[in-house]
């Protein structure tokens, strides 16, 4: 709840600390930085494409003013870089407290059409977007016993789908990854993720863009996707509803919370 709610402001205890965001040039990540920075962070963010970075970064510093806001190219795959961003980020602040590991999409592919390079690729982009990042940070988020780690994940690792066979099987073991370092950093470090079901961002927009119908506009399109979809609250999430998780995760106010999922997926989820 905010104070533009009406209601009385929770307070995150986010005010004054370092929160980076990978991925943070679009969708679920760039939403991420806004409500960050509107809780009062400093956010860093990173992603490859240097266009939409800058662009992104303008809409931040729109937002909270620049001295808030610091924007690092950087392909989390690459180590050399991801040391390079957490750099960067120290010679900036001088420490972090949250890392919001979210780079990445997922690949659409059953299993008689992914090839070992198509495995392969997955199976490094879903793992090493989380190992890179969580060992160049580690100790610096240890450093005051009250870091944070949110790692954002997909339904997909509990309720795979045969088209995106790979990414389901990558995303599982992904979940079973967090469980451990939820122990192996306890206690100076949380570690938590949000489980997506569809949310509407620069991958949808990519997928519409190769649609099959093309008689559909955006919106007529993606809510024809949750109907088929069978999505009980009858939409695709936005950005903003994730971001809302990852936030409060990341925050002062679940301090007892760690090796913890939040679901966000409108209530797709069938198992219990
Ligand atoms: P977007 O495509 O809108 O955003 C993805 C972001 O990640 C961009 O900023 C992109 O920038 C960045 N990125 C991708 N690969 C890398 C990389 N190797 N290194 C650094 N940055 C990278 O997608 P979403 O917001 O939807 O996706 C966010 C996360 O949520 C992803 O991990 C995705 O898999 C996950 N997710 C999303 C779902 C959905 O329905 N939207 C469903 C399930 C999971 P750039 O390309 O310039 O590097």
């Amino acid at each position: 709840m905010s104070e533009d709610d009406g209601g009385i402001p929770m307070n995150m205890g986010l005010n004054d600390r370092v929160a980076v965001v990978t991925g943070g040039s679009s969708g679920i990540g760039l939403a991420t930085a806004r409500e960050l920075l509107r809780n009062g962070a400093y956010v860093a963010i990173c992603g490859r494409d240097a266009n939409r970075l800058a662009h992104a970064h303008a809409e931040l510093v729109g937002l909270a003013g620049a001295g808030r806001v610091l924007a690092v190219q950087c392909d989390v795959l690459e180590s050399g870089q991801v040391q390079a961003l957490h750099d960067a980020v120290m010679a900036w602040r001088g420490g972090c407290h949250l890392l919001v590991n979210n780079a990445g999409q997922g690949r659409v592919s059953t299993f008689a059409d992914t090839d070992d390079a198509g495995w392969r690729e997955e199976l490094d982009l879903k793992f090493f977007s989380q190992i890179n990042t969580i060992r160049a940070f580690r100790k610096t988020l240890s450093h005051d016993g009250a870091g944070a780690i949110v790692a954002v994940n997909s339904l997909l690792a509990y309720q795979p789908e045969p088209h995106m066979v790979c990414t389901s099987a990558a995303r599982a073991g992904v979940q079973n990854l967090l469980k451990s370092l939820a122990c192996e950093l306890a206690p100076a470090i949380r570690v938590n993720s949000v489980v997506v079901g569809l949310i509407e961002s620069g991958q949808w927009r990519r997928r519409f863009e190769v649609r099959a119908n093309r008689n559909l506009g955006y919106d007529a399109w993606l809510a024809d996707v949750a109907a088929r979809r069978t999505i009980p609250l009858g939409r695709l999430g936005k950005p903003e509803d994730v971001a809302q998780a990852i936030v409060f995760l990341g925050s002062s106010a679940a301090h007892y919370i760690t090796g913890a999922r939040i679901e966000v997926s409108g209530g797709l989820s069938r198992q219990i």
